[in-house]
Protein backbone atom coordinates (compact mmCIF):
# COMPACT_ATOMS: atom_id res chain seq x y z
CA UNK A 1 0.00 0.00 0.00
CA UNK A 2 1.03 3.58 -0.58
CA UNK A 3 -0.29 6.17 0.98
CA UNK A 4 -3.84 5.28 1.53
CA UNK A 5 -4.38 3.93 -1.40
CA UNK A 6 -5.03 0.78 -2.66
CA UNK A 7 -4.52 -1.17 -5.66
CA UNK A 8 -6.81 -3.31 -7.00
CA UNK A 9 -6.47 -5.34 -9.63
CA UNK A 10 -9.03 -7.30 -11.99
CA UNK A 11 -7.50 -9.88 -13.97
CA UNK A 12 -8.34 -10.69 -17.59
CA UNK A 13 -12.36 -9.61 -17.11
CA UNK A 14 -12.46 -10.65 -21.11
CA UNK A 15 -11.90 -14.34 -20.70
CA UNK A 16 -12.33 -15.03 -16.79
CA UNK A 17 -15.68 -13.37 -15.34
CA UNK A 18 -18.48 -15.74 -15.45
CA UNK A 19 -21.29 -16.06 -12.67
CA UNK A 20 -20.72 -12.61 -11.94
CA UNK A 21 -17.51 -12.77 -10.40
CA UNK A 22 -16.69 -9.19 -11.06
CA UNK A 23 -18.66 -8.21 -8.04
CA UNK A 24 -15.93 -9.53 -6.18
CA UNK A 25 -13.89 -6.27 -7.49
CA UNK A 26 -16.95 -4.31 -6.75
CA UNK A 27 -17.38 -5.15 -3.26
CA UNK A 28 -13.79 -5.42 -2.39
CA UNK A 29 -13.47 -1.80 -4.47
CA UNK A 30 -16.48 -0.12 -2.27
CA UNK A 31 -15.81 -1.73 1.76
CA UNK A 32 -12.39 -0.09 0.96
CA UNK A 33 -13.93 3.43 0.29
CA UNK A 34 -16.38 2.57 3.68
CA UNK A 35 -13.13 2.34 5.39
CA UNK A 36 -12.19 5.45 4.00
CA UNK A 37 -9.49 4.13 1.31
CA UNK A 38 -8.49 5.68 -2.23
CA UNK A 39 -8.78 2.88 -4.22
CA UNK A 40 -7.23 2.89 -7.97
CA UNK A 41 -8.81 -0.06 -9.64
CA UNK A 42 -7.43 -1.71 -12.59
CA UNK A 43 -9.10 -4.06 -15.40
CA UNK A 44 -6.44 -5.85 -16.91
CA UNK A 45 -7.42 -7.54 -20.35
CA UNK A 46 -5.39 -10.22 -21.71
CA UNK A 47 -3.61 -8.47 -23.93
CA UNK A 48 -2.06 -6.07 -21.72
CA UNK A 49 0.86 -7.06 -19.05
CA UNK A 50 -0.12 -7.48 -15.51
CA UNK A 51 0.96 -4.86 -13.08
CA UNK A 52 3.45 -5.71 -10.77
CA UNK A 53 2.72 -3.11 -8.17
CA UNK A 54 -0.85 -4.30 -7.32
CA UNK A 55 -1.49 -5.03 -3.37
CA UNK A 56 -4.97 -7.41 -4.37
CA UNK A 57 -5.37 -9.30 -7.38
CA UNK A 58 -8.76 -10.79 -7.98
CA UNK A 59 -9.18 -13.46 -10.58
CA UNK A 60 -12.64 -14.83 -11.72
CA UNK A 61 -14.03 -18.32 -13.52
CA UNK A 62 -14.32 -18.97 -17.05
CA UNK A 63 -15.49 -21.63 -19.28
CA UNK A 64 -12.63 -24.37 -20.37
CA UNK A 65 -11.32 -22.35 -23.56
CA UNK A 66 -10.75 -19.31 -22.21
CA UNK A 67 -9.37 -20.76 -19.19
CA UNK A 68 -6.54 -22.62 -21.55
CA UNK A 69 -5.75 -18.84 -22.73
CA UNK A 70 -5.80 -17.20 -19.73
CA UNK A 71 -3.39 -19.39 -18.06
CA UNK A 72 -0.73 -19.08 -21.34
CA UNK A 73 -0.75 -15.76 -21.18
CA UNK A 74 -0.34 -15.44 -17.42
CA UNK A 75 2.31 -17.79 -17.65
CA UNK A 76 4.10 -15.98 -20.25
CA UNK A 77 3.55 -12.69 -18.44
CA UNK A 78 5.18 -13.54 -15.28
CA UNK A 79 3.40 -10.26 -13.67
CA UNK A 80 1.42 -12.06 -11.40
CA UNK A 81 4.05 -14.74 -10.01
CA UNK A 82 6.33 -11.32 -9.80
CA UNK A 83 3.45 -9.35 -7.45
CA UNK A 84 3.11 -12.48 -5.25
CA UNK A 85 6.80 -12.45 -4.72
CA UNK A 86 6.36 -8.70 -3.76
CA UNK A 87 3.87 -9.65 -0.92
CA UNK A 88 0.68 -9.04 -2.57
CA UNK A 89 -2.61 -11.10 -1.96
CA UNK A 90 -4.70 -12.70 -4.65
CA UNK A 91 -7.75 -14.31 -4.71
CA UNK A 92 -9.19 -16.76 -7.58
CA UNK A 93 -12.35 -18.22 -8.15
CA UNK A 94 -12.73 -21.57 -9.83
CA UNK A 95 -10.97 -21.13 -13.57
CA UNK A 96 -8.94 -18.46 -11.73
CA UNK A 97 -8.32 -21.15 -8.86
CA UNK A 98 -7.67 -24.15 -11.27
CA UNK A 99 -4.90 -21.63 -13.01
CA UNK A 100 -3.09 -20.72 -10.06
CA UNK A 101 -2.09 -24.44 -9.29
CA UNK A 102 0.57 -26.41 -10.88
CA UNK A 103 -1.58 -28.06 -13.88
CA UNK A 104 -4.94 -28.98 -14.86
CA UNK A 105 -6.42 -30.46 -17.61
CA UNK A 106 -7.53 -28.39 -20.66
CA UNK A 107 -10.27 -28.09 -22.85
CA UNK A 108 -8.01 -30.25 -25.12
CA UNK A 109 -8.33 -32.61 -22.22
CA UNK A 110 -4.05 -32.03 -22.23
CA UNK A 111 -1.90 -31.52 -19.13
CA UNK A 112 -1.63 -27.55 -18.95
CA UNK A 113 0.81 -25.93 -16.60
CA UNK A 114 -0.48 -23.41 -14.06
CA UNK A 115 1.34 -20.98 -12.54
CA UNK A 116 2.34 -22.85 -9.30
CA UNK A 117 1.01 -20.20 -6.77
CA UNK A 118 -1.00 -22.67 -4.79
CA UNK A 119 0.20 -26.26 -4.17
CA UNK A 120 -2.64 -27.89 -6.08
CA UNK A 121 -3.07 -30.17 -9.01
CA UNK A 122 -6.75 -30.31 -10.69
CA UNK A 123 -7.87 -32.93 -12.79
CA UNK A 124 -10.98 -33.88 -14.42
CA UNK A 125 -13.75 -35.36 -12.26
CA UNK A 126 -14.81 -38.89 -13.02
CA UNK A 127 -18.66 -37.86 -11.57
CA UNK A 128 -21.06 -35.55 -13.33
CA UNK A 129 -20.25 -31.75 -12.90
CA UNK A 130 -20.68 -30.26 -9.13
CA UNK A 131 -23.25 -27.81 -9.43
CA UNK A 132 -25.43 -26.12 -6.64
CA UNK A 133 -25.27 -24.29 -3.47
CA UNK A 134 -22.44 -24.79 -1.04
CA UNK A 135 -21.88 -23.94 2.89
CA UNK A 136 -18.37 -24.70 4.42
CA UNK A 137 -16.94 -24.31 7.40
CA UNK A 138 -13.91 -21.80 6.19
CA UNK A 139 -10.49 -22.52 7.95
CA UNK A 140 -10.52 -21.48 11.74
CA UNK A 141 -6.75 -19.71 11.18
CA UNK A 142 -8.76 -17.25 8.83
CA UNK A 143 -11.18 -16.39 11.90
CA UNK A 144 -14.47 -15.87 9.33
CA UNK A 145 -18.13 -16.99 10.03
CA UNK A 146 -19.23 -19.88 6.92
CA UNK A 147 -18.58 -19.16 3.45
CA UNK A 148 -22.03 -19.41 1.01
CA UNK A 149 -21.65 -19.88 -2.32
CA UNK A 150 -22.63 -21.46 -5.80
CA UNK A 151 -19.99 -24.12 -7.64
CA UNK A 152 -20.26 -25.27 -11.31
CA UNK A 153 -17.44 -27.20 -12.73
CA UNK A 154 -16.48 -30.32 -14.01
CA UNK A 155 -12.69 -30.12 -12.67
CA UNK A 156 -11.52 -31.39 -9.14
CA UNK A 157 -8.55 -30.09 -7.24
CA UNK A 158 -5.75 -32.03 -5.03
CA UNK A 159 -4.20 -30.57 -2.00
CA UNK A 160 -0.56 -30.44 -1.88
CA UNK A 161 1.05 -30.57 1.62
CA UNK A 162 1.89 -26.55 1.36
CA UNK A 163 -1.51 -25.69 0.87
CA UNK A 164 -4.16 -25.34 3.46
CA UNK A 165 -7.88 -26.32 2.83
CA UNK A 166 -9.93 -23.06 2.81
CA UNK A 167 -12.76 -24.14 4.36
CA UNK A 168 -14.46 -28.02 4.97
CA UNK A 169 -17.60 -28.32 3.21
CA UNK A 170 -21.10 -29.01 4.71
CA UNK A 171 -22.91 -29.67 2.00
CA UNK A 172 -22.16 -29.34 -1.91
CA UNK A 173 -18.83 -30.72 -3.05
CA UNK A 174 -15.91 -28.15 -2.71
CA UNK A 175 -12.61 -29.44 -4.17
CA UNK A 176 -14.57 -33.09 -4.96
CA UNK A 177 -12.22 -35.20 -4.57
CA UNK A 178 -13.98 -36.85 -1.19
CA UNK A 179 -12.00 -35.48 1.12
CA UNK A 180 -14.51 -33.01 1.99
CA UNK A 181 -12.35 -29.76 1.08
CA UNK A 182 -13.33 -27.07 -0.33
CA UNK A 183 -10.79 -24.02 -2.01
CA UNK A 184 -7.23 -23.08 -0.94
CA UNK A 185 -4.74 -21.25 0.60
CA UNK A 186 -1.27 -20.60 1.42
CA UNK A 187 0.41 -17.66 2.62
CA UNK A 188 -1.27 -14.40 0.48
CA UNK A 189 -3.13 -16.51 -1.89
CA UNK A 190 -6.27 -18.10 -2.19
CA UNK A 191 -8.38 -19.86 -4.52
CA UNK A 192 -11.95 -21.07 -4.03
CA UNK A 193 -14.64 -22.84 -6.41
CA UNK A 194 -17.59 -20.42 -4.96
CA UNK A 195 -19.05 -18.26 -7.28
CA UNK A 196 -21.82 -16.36 -6.08
CA UNK A 197 -19.72 -13.46 -6.52
CA UNK A 198 -18.67 -14.91 -3.35
CA UNK A 199 -17.64 -11.53 -1.75
CA UNK A 200 -21.04 -10.40 -2.05
CA UNK A 201 -22.63 -13.55 -0.16
CA UNK A 202 -19.49 -13.38 2.02
CA UNK A 203 -18.10 -9.72 2.55
CA UNK A 204 -16.13 -10.87 5.58
CA UNK A 205 -13.29 -12.37 2.70
CA UNK A 206 -13.38 -8.98 1.26
CA UNK A 207 -12.62 -7.58 4.89
CA UNK A 208 -9.87 -10.49 5.45
CA UNK A 209 -7.74 -8.85 1.87
CA UNK A 210 -8.41 -5.34 3.36
CA UNK A 211 -6.59 -6.39 6.56
CA UNK A 212 -3.88 -8.16 4.83
CA UNK A 213 -3.28 -5.33 2.55
CA UNK A 214 -3.30 -2.56 5.57
CA UNK A 215 -1.38 -5.32 7.59
CA UNK A 216 -3.82 -4.76 10.72
CA UNK A 217 -6.17 -6.88 12.64
CA UNK A 218 -9.41 -5.08 12.55
CA UNK A 219 -11.07 -2.60 10.20
CA UNK A 220 -13.65 -0.13 11.58
CA UNK A 221 -17.30 -1.91 11.12
CA UNK A 222 -19.00 -1.45 7.38
CA UNK A 223 -23.28 -1.84 7.23
CA UNK A 224 -23.74 -5.30 6.64
CA UNK A 225 -27.41 -5.77 6.16
CA UNK A 226 -27.97 -6.56 2.54
CA UNK A 227 -25.30 -8.71 2.77
CA UNK A 228 -26.48 -10.77 5.61
CA UNK A 229 -29.76 -10.82 4.29
CA UNK A 230 -28.50 -12.44 1.22
CA UNK A 231 -26.34 -14.78 3.16
CA UNK A 232 -29.35 -15.85 5.39
CA UNK A 233 -31.09 -16.89 2.13
CA UNK A 234 -28.41 -18.64 0.27
CA UNK A 235 -27.83 -20.50 3.06
CA UNK A 236 -31.09 -21.93 3.58
CA UNK A 237 -30.97 -22.45 -0.02
CA UNK A 238 -28.26 -25.07 0.88
CA UNK A 239 -29.34 -26.65 3.46
CA UNK A 240 -32.71 -27.20 1.98
CA UNK A 241 -31.84 -28.70 -1.29
CA UNK A 242 -29.25 -31.03 0.16
N1 LIG B 1 -13.61 -24.91 -16.68
C1 LIG B 1 -13.44 -25.22 -15.30
C2 LIG B 1 -14.19 -26.45 -14.82
O1 LIG B 1 -15.25 -26.79 -15.31
C3 LIG B 1 -13.81 -24.01 -14.48
C4 LIG B 1 -15.27 -23.67 -14.55
C5 LIG B 1 -15.60 -22.36 -13.90
O2 LIG B 1 -14.76 -21.48 -13.76
N2 LIG B 1 -16.84 -22.20 -13.53
O3 LIG B 1 -13.72 -27.10 -13.92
Amino acid sequence: MSDNSLRLVWVYPDLLSTYGDQGNALVVERRARQRGLDVQRLDVRSDQPIPTSGDIYLIGGGEDRPQRLAAERLLRDGGLNRAVSNGAIVFSVCAGYQILGHEFINDQDKQQQGLGLLDVVSTRGEAERCVGDVLADIDPQLNLPPLTGFENHQGVTHLGPTARPFAKVRFGNGNGVGDGFEGAWQETVFGTYMHGPVMARNPHIADLLLKLALDVNALPPADDRWYEALRQERIAAATATS
